[in-house]
Formats: structure tokens, sequence, C-alpha cells
């Protein structure tokens, strides 16, 4: 079952702060996605196992697989584990946003063993309920990034609405969202980044673009990635930001080495 969430004061805040980034850049105002707050099992790992009812004590076996700590060992707890900003072309094409709770306190307890070290051992209820709350916080500003990414209308009227295959682009620039969000908050930037420690490759590329501090840059790129046809690669976005070289350009390149490397020339 699916309610309806009601955003704190702390997460309207954070996403206020965020948002004014792309409204004094042009960005046009837009009223927030609808945001629910789902007891359901998360369609990723629904999908895992398509026959099987999962009951909640065989989610938490797989949920302990994912954040498992085993050097050298993929971690794999993606952001959409927690939550998923879904959209359907022609159903509800400016997009959801769903937050999933049995996952979210799950993880959320386990991160706040990470988190919290330094409180003493009798403060566990406390720690339990600051670390779910962090956690939320952090999923929801990512849902919130991937929203900006595909409905938020730029200077231009724009939106992204053909950015299939932008993977690894798309999940560095929610991750990076949710950096500029906690920006001037450095315990949640410290959680984060603690949190990112389990999580798959594709969620670590925020890093290379986290300290770039000229964020026009990165949002005036990110308009002209907004009307490229063919998908955009981190590699390429990041080889543009310091180049100064469109992303046309680099894509075109990159398609001509790619085309030159299998007809073996
Ligand atoms: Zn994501």
């Amino acid at each position: 079952m699916k309610t309806e969430y009601q955003l704190s004061t702390q997460e309207s805040e954070q996403i206020k702060k965020l948002l004014s980034i792309f409204y004094q850049a042009g960005f046009k105002e837009q009223k927030l996605p609808e945001i629910y707050w789902s007891d359901e099992i998360p369609p990723q790992i629904q999908q895992k196992y398509p026959n099987k009812e999962i009951t909640d004590l065989g989610l938490y076996g797989i949920l302990d697989e994912m954040i498992e700590e085993k050097k050298n060992q993929e971690k794999k707890l993606a952001t959409e584990v927690l939550g998923i900003y879904d959209y359907k072309p022609g159903e509800n094409k400016e997009g959801i946003i769903i937050l999933y709770k049995k996952t979210i306190e799950y993880c959320g307890k386990y991160l706040g063993k990470k988190w919290l070290t330094h409180l003493p051992d009798d403060a566990h209820i406390i720690n339990d309920n600051y670390a779910i709350t962090q956690l939320r916080l952090i999923v929801l500003l990512h849902e919130i990034g991937h929203w900006i990414a595909h409905w938020l209308p730029d200077k231009n009227n724009t939106r992204w609405l053909n950015m299939k295959d932008c993977t690894d682009f798309h999940e560095a620039w929610a991750q990076l969202m949710v950096v500029w969000a906690l920006h001037g908050n450095p315990s949640a930037l410290e959680d984060f980044e603690k949190f990112s420690e389990v999580q798959p490759d594709i969620y670590q590329g925020y890093k290379k673009l986290k300290d770039i501090s000229n964020r026009d840059k990165i949002i005036d790129l990110f308009i002209e990635c907004r009307n490229e046809k063919n998908p955009i690669d981190l590699a390429s976005f990041i080889l543009s930001v310091y180049t100064g070289e469109p992303i046309k350009d680099i894509l075109h390149k990159k398609r001509g080495s790619n085309l030159a490397g299998t007809i073996g020339i």
C-alpha cells in the first residue's frame, strides 16, 4: 500500500535550497512531483524474484546481502532499492517519487551504526530514528535530482524527455544534486558519503563532479545535453566541463573512434 508522503520541514527546506540554484539559472518554477510512502517491495528487488512472494524476513536477507561489507566485492545497494523516480509517458509524464518504507527503515538502522559511532549504546533508539531520517532525506534528494534532470523546464523551456541509456551520467547527476542540496551541512554530507560506500560503482561518479566549483558551467552543459539526441556518458560530460569543447563534438568523435574500433581500422 502506498500513501501520500508529507515532507518534513527539513526536507522541504533542502529541496527548496536545491531548486533555488536552478531557478536562479533561469529554470521555470514547477510544483513538486507527487511523493508516496510505500510499504511494498521495491520493483528492483521484485524483478529479481519474479515468481516469489517476498516476506519481510526474505527482504531483510536480500538487503543484508546488498550491504554486507566484503573486501573486493562489488557493493550493491542501489538508491533505487530505497526509492524511485518513476515516469511513464502518457500516464504520469511528469513522474512520481516513491519512497520504500521497509528498505529505508532497515538500511537506515544498519547505516546508523556507521553514522553514529560517537553516541553511547543506549542511545540506539534515537540513533535509529536519526539514521532513518537522514537516509530518507538522501534518497528523496537523489530522486528529486532525477526529476530535475527529466522534468524541470530550463531557460529555453526545454525538458529532457530523451534520456534513455544515459545511466552513468544520470546516477552521477542525481548524487551530485544530493551534494548541492546538503552543501553547508557537513555532518549530513558525511552521512551521504558513508552511505555511498555501500553503493555500486555507478553511484560513485558524482565524486568526479562534486569539486567543480563553477556550478553555472555544469548547469549550462547539462542544458546542452538535453538537446543532444545521443546518450550522454559521464566521461564525455567531464571532458566537456574541463576542456570547454561542446558535448556534441566530443560525442561525435567518440562515435567515430568506436566505429573505427569495431571495423578494425
Ligand atoms: Zn538514481
